[in-house]
């Protein structure tokens, strides 16, 4: 016979096992492009178990044409079902695409790029607050491999935080990429990252195997940006390299006055 304290013990147990667990913290990656996530997979799907993470998106991605895709609404759709299908597959929430064009308009016109740019910054200050995470992740001024439009989107998050007096509220990281970072992709497909010096990378984000298994399997989403090889390429990369971890730097900002530089 079992004690009824045995049988409430065993009933918590499943009750517990079958519920989810309750993410009371927020993570929000802002980035440029339809496939920009791949860029810090793993370490998405590495706090995913403990946050929910977000994931907000500026442009639809639709003048990044490769093989026999062309630029357009088409295939805006086909980049934001890509991103859709690797968020799933990082177990984060679904994307949330702002819907802005890749160049914020300059392909257009310069007025369109700055009606675009003021758009874009109201409608990213409104979903900072609505999701009112955390922990931001953006990219750096170095714009990882130095997009236009990845210097634009980490330029246009820090200003908000900045413009807001949001430094503390919102502590806002960005994605550092070391040198051996940039050599390991320049081996592997022949070019590299922009870099930070090792100095200045504040953040050192560990993730597991199983972790980055999610991030490899997440790549076979994005078939209008890598060929099949590509993605081999990327596959082999990442299994070689047995460190396994993200680096990232906060923004800080000493707020103490003085009368001089
Ligand atoms: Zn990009």
């Amino acid at each position: 016979m079992f004690k009824s304290s045995s049988i409430l013990a065993l009933l918590l147990f499943i009750f517990a096992s079958f519920t989810p667990v309750k993410k009371s913290r927020t993570l929000l990656a802002i980035l440029a492009h339809p496939d920009d996530e791949m860029a810090v997979a793993s370490m998405l799907v590495k706090y995913a178990k403990t946050y929910k993470v977000y994931l907000v998106i500026a442009t639809d991605g639709r003048y990044g044409a490769r093989f026999h895709y062309k630029p357009g609404d088409e295939l805006a759709v086909i980049r934001q079902k890509e991103s859709a299908c690797g968020c799933k597959n990082l177990g984060i929430e679904p994307p949330v695409f702002l819907g802005f064009h890749d160049g914020m308009g300059m392909a257009t016109s310069v007025p369109e790029f700055f009606k675009q740019t003021a758009q874009l910054t109201e409608k990213l200050k409104q979903k900072i607050e609505e999701l009112n995470p955390d922990v931001i992740i953006t990219f750096g001024p170095d714009g990882d491999t130095g997009h236009s439009d990845h210097r634009h989107i980490g330029a246009i998050t820090t200003e908000i935080i900045l413009r807001e007096g949001w430094v503390k509220k919102y502590p806002l990281y960005y994605v550092s990429w070391l040198q051996k970072d940039s050599d390991k992709l320049k081996a592997a497909i022949g070019q590299g990252l922009n870099t930070v010096h090792s100095n200045y990378f504040n953040v050192q984000v560990k993730f597991s195997e199983e972790e980055e298994n999610k991030e490899l399997a997440a790549l076979d989403c994005y078939t209008s940006q890598l060929t099949a090889e590509e993605i081999n390429q990327w596959k082999e990369m990442e299994k070689k390299d047995l460190t396994n971890t993200l680096h990232f730097r906060r923004l800080a900002v000493r707020n103490k006055k003085k009368s001089d530089l």
